[in-house]
């Protein structure tokens, strides 16, 4: 699990950047061993710049196409890298079963991520995966964000069988947002 969708304070301010209750539902349940890390805090500290992907999306960032820029110009490309690595090899290591990251983050995003720096006057976002998550999916682990709630749901059943599935919920490609955003039918 990203470490702050379990509470811990490794956000770039310092904090868990939020609560999240559809991630924080799963240190309820005692048959689930979470792992948390966060590749940011564990390359760069907390608190720290923020940072976003420049000229492509984590995949690229792997494949040296794309450069992770801080929030004031700095290339903290290779240290994203190496703190995907190391997330990859405690997810290895731990033999976990499915990842859950925060979407959004350049590093922890899943379905949808800024494209360019956030901060600049007419942010954009984009569909893709952050540099850890890419690092993981290249990896053939599974990953899923906190918003991605009709998922989330079926998750939830298959850790507790008295779980009613919300058949209401949706994920986060299928909102509103994601598809006007997105010009997508
Ligand atoms: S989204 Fe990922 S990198 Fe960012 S604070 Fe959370 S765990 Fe750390």
């Amino acid at each position: 699990m990203s470490a702050c969708l379990s509470g811990i304070a490794c956000g770039w301010d310092g904090t868990a950047t939020g609560e999240y209750p559809s991630a924080l539902k799963f240190l309820q349940y005692d048959t689930v061993k979470i792992v948390r890390f966060c590749p940011e805090e564990f390359s760069y500290g907390a608190p720290r710049e923020m940072s976003d992907i420049h000229g492509g999306d984590g995949f690229d960032v792997l494949d040296g196409k794309a450069k992770v820029l801080s929030e004031t110009g700095k290339d903290w490309t290779e240290g994203m890298i190496i703190a995907s690595e190391k997330m990859l090899e405690i997810a290895k290591k731990e033999d976990i079963e499915i990842a859950l990251l925060m979407d959004i983050s350049a590093t922890c995003g899943s379905q949808v991520i800024y494209d360019g720096n956030r901060f600049s006057e007419n942010k954009v976002y984009q569909i893709g995966a952050g540099v850890a998550t890419a690092q993981l999916m290249r990896n053939g682990f599974k990953v899923i964000s906190q918003r991605d709630y009709a998922s989330l749901e079926i998750l939830y059943s298959k850790i507790d069988p008295t779980h009613q599935i919300d058949t209401t919920k949706v994920d986060h490609h299928e909102i509103a947002w994601y598809k006007e955003y997105f010009n997508i039918d």
